[in-house]
């Protein structure tokens, strides 16, 4: 039987620690479900439908990838599109308590799904998508920190 993960996040924008997150998550599981979280309190710099277009021109050599968005409750997601785990990346024990709570609430709300942690490799360990956005906004480089489309569209969005 087909083993489905969903990869929830905001991914404003991708970088190269959830796409290290995705690709480990990719041999683990048949398809992997990385879905942006269309979610009303965050003010993102991208839109949903940027944020998917990144995602699927970085992740186009992964064939067991999906992309999609979605509004409301990750479990309810994840039990329509049948998935049987939710992937989260961990970077240092700063990510733990906040992991911890939305897990006891996933379980909570939907005992079926199981929520897998994957540990980043060390060289992303301290990258994060506001942290991305802040050096590019002071026009920094940022060629380590994501795949070259990403670097092109926030070049796009910071200019000026
Ligand atoms: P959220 O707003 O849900 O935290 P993010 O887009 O910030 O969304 O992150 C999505 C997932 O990717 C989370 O599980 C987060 O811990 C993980 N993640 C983010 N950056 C990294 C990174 N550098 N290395 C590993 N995992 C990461």
């Amino acid at each position: 039987m087909n083993k489905i993960a969903v990869c929830p996040g905001s991914f404003d924008p991708i970088t190269y620690g959830h796409l290290d997150i995705i690709q480990r998550g990719a041999k683990v599981f048949d398809e992997v479900y990385v879905v942006v979280l269309n979610n009303s309190s965050k003010k993102p710099v991208f839109t949903v439908d940027e944020r998917m277009d990144l995602i699927r021109d970085v992740t186009k050599h992964i064939p067991n990838v999906k992309v999609d968005s979605f509004q409301g409750l990750l479990v309810d997601y994840a039990a329509s599109i049948k998935a049987d785990a939710i992937i989260r990346g961990l970077r240092a024990v700063s990510d733990f308590e906040y992991e911890m709570q939305i897990t006891s609430m996933n379980r909570r709300l939907n005992d079926h799904i199981e929520t897998f942690f994957i540990m980043t490799n060390n060289q992303f360990s301290f990258l994060s998508s506001s942290i991305v956005k802040e050096v590019a906004k002071y026009g920094g480089d940022i060629s380590e920190l994501v795949p070259k489309p990403v670097q092109e569209a926030l070049h796009q969005k910071f200019k000026g």
